[in-house]
């Protein structure tokens, strides 16, 4: 499958999954912005079958119901979320399958940054929204700190290869916070060469690999709740 972002407002990103059976049938994630997502599927003459959402934010979720007035597509999203127009309820484990494109993904309940946020995972892609970013996590509003650290843990667990598409650009603002927690990294260093080149020519610094958040996420590398929440408090005034 061919991943495309579609930016949106400031720094969001609305992801465009291509199915290698038929480029033309669209799934997107976090569909903010319903114009955006119109004139993208309009250029690439492809049609939208279904939207998935990671969490209830409106910068995620606004663009949905344009959408699904014109495309009359389903919309996955967490079982537990307060927005209303989901109509396939998802829960940790669930399996979203799209057979006759031949994608499936994989439900992580990630609770945090929201109590309602879930990832998606598969074919070695992961989508998880504002709770793992480039070198840095979301903002907790409202999960607790061990929960949020046990998402985190979730996501550290699959596979060093996974590419993952966040939900926004703040790669860059990250890894200055990520430098001044780890400042003799080589790799956040290096990670901020990557990333100050591809902004500069006005691409995405996403996807990112998960090997590299590894070595470059402050956030991932916590190695307790405790931890974790000190760090995220410390980027909260950083
Ligand atoms: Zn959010």
């Amino acid at each position: 499958m061919q991943i495309t972002a579609i930016p949106a407002f400031d720094d969001n990103y609305i992801w465009a999954i291509q199915p290698a059976a038929n480029p033309r049938q669209v799934i997107v994630v976090d569909p903010g912005c319903a114009d955006r997502c119109q004139q993208w599927l309009d250029d690439q003459h492809c049609e939208l079958v279904a939207i998935l959402l990671t969490h209830h934010h409106w910068d995620h979720s606004q663009g949905v119901a344009a959408l699904v007035e014109r495309w009359h597509c389903p919309v996955y999203g967490p079982a537990n979320s307060p927005f209303r127009e989901i109509n396939h309820a998802l829960q940790h484990h669930d399996r979203v399958s799209f057979a006759a494109l031949g994608i499936t993904l994989q439900v992580i309940a990630t609770p945090g940054h929201t109590l309602d946020h879930i990832s998606y995972y598969g074919h070695g892609a992961l989508f998880c929204g504002d709770t793992l970013f480039l070198a840095g996590c979301g903002r907790r509003f409202e999960g607790t700190v061990e929960q949020f650290y046990q998402s985190l843990q979730l996501l550290a667990a699959l596979p060093a290869a996974t590419q993952v598409y966040c939900g926004h650009e703040y790669s860059a603002a990250n890894l200055r916070f990520a430098a001044a927690v780890m400042p003799h990294s080589q790799a956040v260093i290096a990670a901020q060469q990557r990333v100050q080149q591809l902004r500069e020519q006005g691409l995405p610094s996403l996807p990112s690999r998960l090997a590299e958040e590894h070595a470059i996420n402050p956030f991932l590398r916590a190695t307790s709740a405790a931890e974790f929440g000190r760090l995220r408090e410390w980027k909260d005034r950083f």
